[in-house]
């Protein structure tokens, strides 16, 4: 069975720690043996660091470092300059990043489900890590929850910055158009539902070289998994799931996607 490449997880969330650390799966032979790769995701100055911390144990796990649209309003306790400077210093200087494993900026986006919404303050985050990643030549992997409209938007605004939209919920149609932009398209556990049909409709209308796989683990835990904590292995079910829709076999959309992750990421 060909191993499969994990584009988003969070391995320093504080859900494994209830379980005792997520190094229970991260230490396992039996862990690498399925998996090839995997970006662990910052959502915040300080868990970004946490995410560092812990690829720097693991050969083959990477960084994505970068603030999060509810953490922006719900954790971030510095001004918005001090916040974003933060960043700045971890991705600004080439060596530095190359040895935090840093390879992207996010997760960054809009999130209009928990409420209460600070458009303002998200937008300012949003656009804020945009930039630095325009300046910085770096790929970003956006959150978007209800809110496609205004991702799209900012999206067009910065031409130059490519990026992946994580755990698409977006429609086949919008997924053709972010294609049409250079963009890659992420799909998670969400897509073994069976009462995703848009998802898989989104999943079928992305092109397989930019068609990519995740986690959102802790989170997002793919059928037959669901509620319990997820992890990289899982993604198997929606690797199997996502070969499926494209008549491909596992081997085949697991070279594929692992392939389009190095890519994308310049691994
Ligand atoms: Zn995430």
């Amino acid at each position: 069975m060909e191993k499969i490449f994990d584009t988003h997880a969070h391995y320093f969330d504080r859900k494994y720690g209830e379980i005792g650390s997520a190094d229970t799966f991260l230490s396992g032979e039996d862990f690498w043996n399925a998996v090839c790769g995997v970006v662990n995701v910052g959502t915040r100055y300080e868990n970004s660091l946490k995410a560092i911390e812990q690829a720097k144990k693991h050969e083959n796990m990477y960084v994505a470092v970068g603030i999060h649209p509810s953490d922006a309003q719900n954790d971030c306790k510095l001004s918005i300059d001090e916040e974003i400077e933060r960043i700045r210093s971890l991705v600004s200087d080439e060596k530095l990043r190359k040895e935090n494993k840093i390879v992207a900026i996010g997760e960054i986006g809009f999130d209009y489900y928990w409420k209460p919404v600070n458009k303002e303050l998200q937008y300012e985050y949003f656009e804020r890590q945009m930039m630095l990643a325009e300046e910085f030549d770096l790929p970003v992997i956006i959150h978007d929850r209800e809110a496609h409209g205004d991702t799209f938007d900012m999206i067009k605004r910065f031409p130059k910055v490519k990026g992946v939209l994580h755990s698409c919920s977006m429609s086949a149609e919008m997924v053709r158009e972010m294609v049409k932009l250079g963009w890659y398209i992420s799909f998670s556990g969400v897509l073994t539902y069976k009462n995703a049909a848009n998802v898989k409709e989104a999943c079928l209308a992305t092109p397989l070289d930019r068609l990519l796989i995740e986690t959102d683990a802790p989170y997002l835990s793919p059928v037959p998994h669901r509620g319990k904590l997820n992890n990289s292995v899982y993604m198997q079910s929606t690797a199997a799931e996502a070969a499926e829709l494209h008549k491909l076999s596992f081997d085949e959309m697991a070279r594929k996607t692992m392939e389009n992750a190095k890519a994308f990421f310049k691994i």
